[in-house]
């Protein structure tokens, strides 16, 4: 007898049950197109060489030790990964108006902004794409907020559904919050061109929407980090305030170290500062303080200027073997006649 007798099995996730029907399937030639997780040319998991490196000067080295972090994470990682997204040159870092504080991974960060949105925003609805990544609506609905939809996709276009986006950013309430892909957009791969970006930018700020980015991406979709980032970097020029939700899943390949940040840039450094102090005690009880070894191996690379254009090469590399696969698919699919599209 159990006092969990009258349990119910639970679906598994929709994506990640793909991954747990893949494993179970004794076919030889199976592939799994579930979880969005980088592969080599033989189908391998990747680590790449930069990470290897720093991972060997780390246990090269005698004077670090395996302490808590603070509840906020690694200073000099936060610090690197907001450079990383808003701009070495960004205006809001060097006015001190941007708080960073280590997160477990792109999800993590999206549900500790979540959380803090919901004690202390008063606009608890959050706008996000149809389609969008499937745990979007269940972060946000846990941490506390009401998910609603805007369009995004056009099926009949195979593109951005630009006009739909714009009708339904229009009648969202004044101040509601809007999830937006900062690059790569999950699942569709459809993004706004930077002309979009511009009027989505202007039609948000005067209706006071706060853009919470998710940047799980950042490199995949052009090859470029710069480039990627430019959409949010629009949104930090022109002085109002931001979520940022960052993932070194997929441009580091850390997947299983959960490394991540959320940064929210505020209107003023004074308003940064107690906006850090709230994020501590939204964390705190949640999972104490983040792990050290994922942002170690992060900064490491990104402080070293040799190291981080070793990253960039390796991520261009990614980057090109994936958009070559998808072009490789397409026309391997319309060559045998089927009705194909390109996502
Ligand atoms: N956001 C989007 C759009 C994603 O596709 C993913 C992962 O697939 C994530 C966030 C979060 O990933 P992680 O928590 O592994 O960083």
């Amino acid at each position: 007898a159990s006092v969990f007798a009258g349990i119910a099995q639970a679906p598994e996730d929709p994506i990640l049950g793909v991954t747990v029907a893949f494993n179970k399937d004794p076919s030889p030639v199976k592939v799994n197109l579930g979880v969005g997780a980088y592969r080599t040319e033989e189908g391998k998991p990747l680590v790449l060489n930069v990470v290897r490196c720093a991972e060997q000067m780390l246990i090269n080295d005698p004077s670090r030790y395996k302490e808590y972090l603070p509840i906020t994470g690694l200073a000099e990682f936060n610090k690197l990964s907001a450079k990383l997204i808003f701009g070495a040159d960004s205006p809001a870092i060097q006015e001190n108006r941007v708080v960073t504080v280590q997160c477990l991974s792109g999800t993590g960060s999206l549900r500790v902004g979540g959380e803090f949105l919901a004690k202390h925003y008063h606009e608890h609805t959050i706008y996000i794409p149809t389609p969008t990544w499937g745990n979007h609506p269940k972060i946000f609905t846990l941490a506390g907020l009401t998910a609603r939809t805007y369009r995004y996709y056009d099926p009949a276009t195979r593109g951005l559904d630009f006009n739909g986006l714009v009708e339904d950013l229009s009648s969202a309430p004044l101040g509601s919050i809007v999830l937006l892909h900062a690059c790569a957009h999950n699942p569709t791969g459809v993004d706004p061109t930077v002309d979009q970006w511009e009027k989505i930018r202007q039609l948000m700020r005067s209706k006071s929407l706060l853009p919470f980015f998710d940047s799980a991406y950042q490199g995949f979709a052009s090859g470029s980090l710069d480039k990627d980032a430019q959409p949010v970097r629009m949104f930090v020029a022109d002085g109002g305030e931001l979520l940022m939700a960052q993932s070194y899943a997929k441009n580091m390949g850390l997947y299983g170290e959960r490394v991540g940040a959320l940064s929210i840039v505020c209107g003023s450094a004074d308003v940064a500062v107690r906006v850090e102090s709230q994020l501590k005690l939204v964390i705190r009880p949640m999972y104490s303080s983040p792990p050290l070894h994922g942002p170690s191996v992060v900064a490491t690379i990104l402080r070293d200027s040799e190291m981080f254009n070793e990253w960039t090469v390796e991520l261009k590399a990614m980057a090109d073997r994936i958009i070559s696969m998808r072009q490789q698919l397409f026309d391997a699919l319309k060559s045998r006649g089927g009705s194909v599209w390109l996502v």
